[in-house]
């Protein structure tokens, strides 16, 4: 941890006065005209684009990072309460289509200075070596151009910056946390006994959670509204860790602007800038490189609403790759039940887990594998949970009057990157205008296997640990890909800094470009690949 402080003050430039938001540092950040011409235009102030900017800042670039959404104060803006909560979402239309379509909304994005990282669940695993080569390993997916030791270095700073804490991890390649393992909840209890009846390992952590006092964000309270913006700092988000150090070094964060365009230089095929709307007025920002991090679905479009007589097709489209390989992991979800109260809200929603079905087994008749992790729902999210089962009327009301008996866990399963799970442009137009896109999912059989495997696992983990009824439904989490790294242009969009093959100066830098995604949460390795090609442009890499 030594150093973080001279690396990343965001910590330390939140008050230290009860309220969370340094107003002052907002105030008076700087502020460019459309017509500056800067280093650096960001679309988006997610997990990617927000250590963009605030490596560049630190670098001494002109920067300006423009977000769609508002610029969160969390004592003003969120509350903990699920209904109340609905506006952090990308809530603008977006088309699903295939015959397993993913459904949008609350649980896929964000929308607003910090992205969706703001509603994540707050767990930070690293991706395992197997995931960088999984096409020469194991007959599936892709390669990355890029190893998982250079990306170390970066997952090792990044930790140390949210903080995360856990336990020492013991699969991939093991390696400690920052800070100790939370206390661990009745959910996280009723993992452990299970797992260990049936002899898996499961571990605590690792979560981006503070424990104990990081800077001025304080402990965590435990009370398990973490999906819904932690209103206490202690979950880690770009608008606490990455935010307040870009203002500081002389970022501008743009709330309320609306990227509608890249714009290209016919002559040179330069990125010039990027097209957006702010307080209902279209204007132009200006800039010397331009880089995307609108999130999976939002960035390939962006780049196939930028089609110009340059890119006929949509930017960075000759090679017919924008918006092809999406992710979405699966995500079913067993619940139990047990007569002992459980109260699975009073912790931080994921707390303990087991990697110990990560990788392909030679043994099974699938390839690759899943994660187990307590996933804690609160009470609406617990209706559609029981409804999914075709409970209804009473039978629905008896399960939530017992909410408070119930343990829940879920995997996340490694679906396999397929070219027709896709963004493309629909008919349909959104409020600006714009072609809204369109997501077609459909599921292998490689998927559906590890599902049945995961569920089999879960369910036999809760009876291990004694509970008397045992339900599971099925869920996706996790969109990634859509704008993929790749050797080459003809296998994907960027290379493997990020730099996008058609447009020099034109970065992608967000949770499109992974072209796997492992059994694993992707901010941290998000976050990772972002301040990797940070380091490129400023030529320290
Ligand atoms: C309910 C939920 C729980 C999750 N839990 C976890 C977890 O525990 N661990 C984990 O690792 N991951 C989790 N995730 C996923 C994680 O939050 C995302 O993978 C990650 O934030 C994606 O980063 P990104 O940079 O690609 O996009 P985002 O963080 O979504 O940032 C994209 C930003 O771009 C902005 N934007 C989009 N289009 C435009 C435009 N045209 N103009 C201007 N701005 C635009 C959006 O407003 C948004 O702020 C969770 C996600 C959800 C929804
Ligand atoms: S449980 Fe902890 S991290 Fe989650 S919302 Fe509450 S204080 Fe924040």
């Amino acid at each position: 941890m030594a150093g973080v402080r001279d690396r990343n003050e965001s910590a330390w430039l939140l008050p230290n006065d009860g309220s969370r938001t340094n107003h002052g540092l907002r105030r008076d950040m700087r502020r460019f005209a459309d017509t500056d011409d800067i280093d650096m235009v960001i679309v988006g102030c997610g997990a990617g684009g927000s250590v963009l900017a605030q490596r560049l800042a630190r670098a001494g670039w002109r920067v300006a990072a423009l977000d769609a959404g508002p610029f969160w104060d969390p004592d003003a803006d969120w509350v903990s309460d699920e209904a109340g909560s609905h506006h952090l979402y990308w809530t603008e239309p977006r088309v699903i289509d295939g015959s397993d379509p993913v459904p949008m909304g609350s649980n896929n994005s964000g929308r607003g200075v910090g992205g969706s990282m703001v509603h994540y669940a707050g767990y930070t695993p690293r991706f395992h070596p197997s995931d960088f080569a999984t096409c020469t390993a194991d007959g599936v997916g892709a390669d990355w151009p890029l190893g998982y030791a250079d990306l170390r270095p970066y997952y090792t700073a990044i930790e140390q910056e949210l903080p995360v804490a856990g336990e020492h991890w013991p699969w991939g390649d093991p390696h400690g946390y920052p800070q100790r393992p939370h206390p661990v909840g009745g959910n996280g209890e009723v993992f452990l006994r299970g797992a260990r009846e049936r002899g898996i390992t499961a571990k605590v952590g690792p979560v981006a959670i503070v424990n104990g006092r990081f800077g001025n964000r304080p402990h965590c309270i435990y009370r398990g509204f973490c999906l819904q913006g932690c209103k206490v700092n202690a979950k880690a988000s770009p608008l606490v860790t990455h935010v307040p150090d870009a203002l500081a070094r002389g970022a501008e964060i743009r709330a309320n602007a609306m990227v509608t365009q890249v714009a290209i230089d016919k002559l040179t095929g330069r990125a010039l800038g990027v097209h957006y709307v702010r307080d209902g007025r279209e204007r132009f920002q200006r800039a010397r490189t331009v880089a995307v991090a609108g999130y999976s679905i939002e960035t390939p479009r962006l780049l196939l609403n930028s089609a110009s007589s340059r890119f006929p097709e949509g930017l960075c489209n000759d090679f017919d790759q924008v918006g092809r390989y999406l992710m979405v992991q699966g995500a079913p979800q067993t619940a139990g039940r047990f007569d002992a109260e459980v109260r699975m809200y009073k912790a931080p929603p994921p707390e303990v887990s087991s990697e110990e079905f990560y990788e392909t087994d030679p043994a099974k008749d699938y390839k690759r594998g899943f994660a187990i992790q307590t996933v804690s729902p609160l009470p609406i999210t617990w209706a559609e949970h029981v409804a999914a089962q075709g409970h209804w009327g009473g039978a629905l009301r008896e399960y939530m009057s017992d909410y408070v008996h119930w343990s829940c866990l879920g995997a996340l399963c490694e679906f396999l990157a397929l070219p027709d799970n896709r963004v493309t442009l629909d008919e349909e137009k959104d409020s600006h205008g714009l072609p809204v896109a369109r997501f077609a999912y459909s599921q292998c059989d490689n998927d559906r296997a590890l599902v049945k495997a995961a569920r089999g696992v879960m369910e036999d983990i809760l009876h291990a640990a004694g509970a008397d009824e045992v339900i599971t439904i099925e869920r996706y989490a996790h969109l990634v890909g859509g704008a993929r790294m790749a050797a080459d242009e003809r296998h994907g969009v960027v290379d493997a800094n990020c730099r996008s093959f058609a447009v020099p100066n034109l970065y992608i830098t967000d949770g499109s470009v992974l072209p796997t995604q492992g059994s694993a949460n992707p901010a941290l390795t998000i976050m990772a690949v972002a301040a990797r090609a940070a380091d490129h442009l400023t030529g320290t890499a």
